[in-house]
């Protein structure tokens, strides 16, 4: 099976729709996503509804559960925060509804994904260093883990020694006895100085991940996120993927 993995949209409609025709030329059997469709974009229920129709499964992510009101905004920061109010009012019903279902963990072929980290998946924390790391391997026994949430893609491979390895080479294959933390990094707001949108793709026949990226029209996103007035930063970023 080819698994096509996205995260973190945040409401960037071009983005969805750069990695989409991405995966449509890669021969995905099935799409998931590990949450964060809205927040920060102009675009909330488009992306909700295209998610909705394209992703086999889709989990919450902490700007989701924001947007829901589900969460206090005092853990956010101010651009974040606005980003989440604006959200909440544009919000619809129908894309309420689909978002308060999405669950927040899944399991499929000896993988588990989740938005944030293994350990705490309704607690929103950020895999920094490799402490964190060592803690998510011990909360999970499956060899495969994806995550989202912070916005930059990364692999961190696991010996039977237990010792960790940071891996930035692509493609990544899978070695017995090894173990791996995989950030797909972000669709529609990347922070790894690269503007383009990532996702990732897992072959479990090959045993194979690898990273993509896909560039899309960054202008048009931005004009947008200044048209609805909301912070100028969330679309100065975008240019820089920072
Ligand atoms: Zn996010």
């Amino acid at each position: 099976m080819r698994y096509g993995l996205i995260s973190d949209i945040h409401g960037n409609l071009e983005a969805l729709y750069a990695v989409l025709s991405e995966i449509d030329k890669l021969q995905i059997d099935t799409i998931l996503c590990l949450g964060d469709v809205v927040g920060y974009g102009p675009n909330p229920n488009e992306c909700v509804q295209i998610v909705q129709e394209r992703a086999a499964v889709c989990l919450i992510g902490n700007h989701d559960e924001a947007s829901l009101g589900r969460v206090d905004l005092e853990f956010f920061n101010y651009l974040a925060r606005e980003a989440i109010e604006w959200t909440m009012r544009e919000l619809n019903e129908e894309s309420m509804a689909y978002l308060r279902s999405r669950p927040y963990t899944h399991e499929f072929e000896d993988t588990l994904i989740v938005h944030a980290s293994p350990d705490e998946p309704r607690r929103w924390n950020y895999i920094v260093s490799l402490e964190d790391a060592e803690q998510s391997f011990a909360a999970f026994e499956l060899q495969l883990c994806f995550i989202g949430h912070s916005h930059t893609p990364w692999v961190i491979d696991l010996n039977a020694e237990g010792r960790m390895q940071v891996r930035q080479e692509y493609p990544v294959t899978f070695l017995d006895k090894h173990r791996y933390l995989i950030n797909v990094g972000s669709v529609g707001q990347p922070r790894d100085r690269n503007p383009a949108a990532a996702f990732g793709v897992l072959d479990t026949q090959r045993k194979e991940y690898v990273l993509k990226r896909a560039p899309y029209d960054v202008a048009k996103t931005q004009k947008k996120i200044r048209a609805q007035g909301l912070p100028n930063f969330l679309a100065d970023r975008l240019a820089t993927g920072q």
